[in-house]
């Protein structure tokens, strides 16, 4: 490895154990129209930690997480994953930037023509892995989320709650260090939004850190996570073993 490389390794590590493995540095995001979608947020999260983010439709949930992925660059401020400064991070350089983050959302984002196996496979494929890890690697996520029988199935035949599955699983399978959620169980009934839950606990307790956007009240009251909250562009609190705070 080059002297350069070694050094901004150590600078990245040196970011993180400082400032977090998420790090947004009062950070502003105006699309063209409207008033700004985050205003002055200021938000870190050390490694490992679990945190709930929630607030009302339209609070800015969402523009951060885009913004965490570097689907969406700031208007002011700085973002930070894992020590990157992602207004710096070069296009070439976005997609190995991505290997560290496994996202899911509310609708799930399978891809219909594929059974489950491929679905998961897919996103090993995406980052060469060879055919004898992805023989290894996709039964044993998909035994994690408890689809370790389903494998063959089409998604187009599952339940709403095994399709979340599948979108962890493929989300997990190339070991990320954050898992982002954008209200995973959005479209869940209760029973299957705990499961959804349970297995992101698990996930996180296995060191991963997790970041989940949700409304849902019982979860977050139940959970005794961390929980950001956010109004209209601006976290107006943010406390460790929180609940949802009610609206007045
Ligand atoms: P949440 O996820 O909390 O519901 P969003 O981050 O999706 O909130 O949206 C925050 C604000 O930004 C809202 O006012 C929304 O209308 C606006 N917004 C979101 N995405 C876009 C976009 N692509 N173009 C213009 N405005 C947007
Ligand atoms: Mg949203």
């Amino acid at each position: 490895m080059s002297k350069r490389k070694e050094m901004q390794i150590k600078k990245r590590q040196e970011m993180v154990e400082k400032n977090g493995i998420i790090y947004l540095d009062n950070v502003s995001k105006s699309y063209s129209t409207g008033s700004p979608a985050l205003n002055g947020v200021t938000v870190s999260i050390m490694p490992g930690e679990f945190v709930f983010i929630v607030g009302d439709s339209g609070s800015g949930k969402s523009t951060m997480i885009r913004l965490l992925l570097r689907e969406l660059t700031a208007t002011s401020g700085h973002v930070y994953v894992m020590g990157n400064d992602l207004a710096k991070l070069r296009h070439g350089k976005i997609p190995k930037f991505r290997r560290n983050l496994g996202v899911v959302f509310q609708d799930f984002r399978l891809l219909n023509d594929r059974n489950v196996y491929e679905n998961v496979a897919f996103a090993q494929r995406i980052i060469e892995k060879s055919a004898k890890d992805i023989r290894k690697n996709v039964p044993t996520i998909l035994a994690t989320v408890g689809l370790a029988g389903k494998y063959k199935a089409k998604t187009t035949e599952l339940s709403g709650g095994e399709k979340q599955r599948v979108a962890l699983a493929r989300a997990l399978v190339n070991r990320p260090s954050i898992l982002l959620a954008d209200e995973p169980t959005g479209n869940l009934d209760p029973k299957n939004s705990w499961d959804i839950m349970h297995l992101l606990e698990e996930i996180n307790e296995a060191g991963t850190t997790v970041v989940v956007v949700t409304h849902n009240r019982e979860i977050v009251n139940a959970m005794h996570k961390r929980v950001i909250t956010m109004k209209k562009g601006v976290v107006v609190s943010d406390q460790q073993e929180g609940g949802y705070i009610d609206e007045d």
